[in-house]
């Protein structure tokens, strides 16, 4: 098996563990690869060992990397920031989107998305360390938004993303915990949400037991990226 194939073992095993020390089934975590910086060699190498979505950061990068894949049946999810001038992009080339902060965004992506295409499906991503450096609407705010959203045609909102500074664990879990409690709280009102986008490579296991759906791992599949110019 190639690294990559060993690799993603490796990580559903890690997954498998975490469902199984939480009591949760395992089929309710999916497995989000994140491929950003990777070429689309190694994307095709994770697809022969059994993967089929990817995460990527940067529009520019993505939309290059899967017309070289076309030939794949890949689900492409993007998680990086969208600036409105990359709307368009992201509404004719993805299928989800975990990066929704501003309903301005919302709207354009859902006016844009293709008549033939199925609604793209959508996160809040949610600045659940309230931090002012970082991109994510406030939990505060998060609800509203999701109110909005869910109302836009060409959308399907599934839920909400965060990226709790993992820095420090007891912290991060902490985190973790307040937003599974915030997806919970929106989930009350908007009834069809069903995914709470948390849990990165370093910290997938303590997202899994605090109820993350989906995983974003990106360094425990692919190695370490070379460091951004
Ligand atoms: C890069 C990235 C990941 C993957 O991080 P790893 O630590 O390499 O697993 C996940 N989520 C987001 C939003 C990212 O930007």
């Amino acid at each position: 098996m190639t690294t990559i194939g060993n690799n993603l073992q490796r990580v559903r095993e890690r997954i498998a563990l975490a469902c199984a020390a939480a009591q949760r089934p395992v089929k309710e975590v999916t497995l989000l690869a994140v491929s950003k910086t990777f070429g689309p060699e190694a994307v095709r190498a994770a697809h022969a060992a059994g993967q089929t979505a990817f995460g990527e950061n940067y529009i520019q990068e993505a939309v290059e990397k899967m017309a070289l894949l076309a030939d794949l049946p890949l689900q492409w999810h993007c998680i990086g920031p969208v600036q409105a001038n990359k709307t368009r992009l992201v509404a004719t080339h993805f299928d989800w989107v975990h990066t929704v902060d501003r309903l301005k965004i919302a709207q354009r992506l859902s006016d844009q998305r293709p008549t033939d295409a199925p609604p793209l499906q959508v996160c809040i991503q949610v600045n659940i360390d309230a931090s002012p450096t970082k991109a994510g609407v406030s939990p505060e705010a998060a609800g509203p938004l999701a109110q909005a959203v869910a109302q836009l045609p060409r959308l399907l909102l599934r839920g909400i993303m965060v990226i709790p500074d993992a820095t420090e664990m007891i912290a991060a879990h902490a985190r973790q915990v307040r937003a599974r409690a915030l997806f919970d709280q929106i989930k009350a009102e908007i009834g069809t949400l069903d995914t709470l986008s948390m849990g990165m490579t370093a910290d997938l296991e303590s997202a899994i037991a605090c109820g993350s759906t989906m995983v974003r791992v990106g360094t425990a599949i692919f190695g370490v990226r070379p460091a951004a110019t």
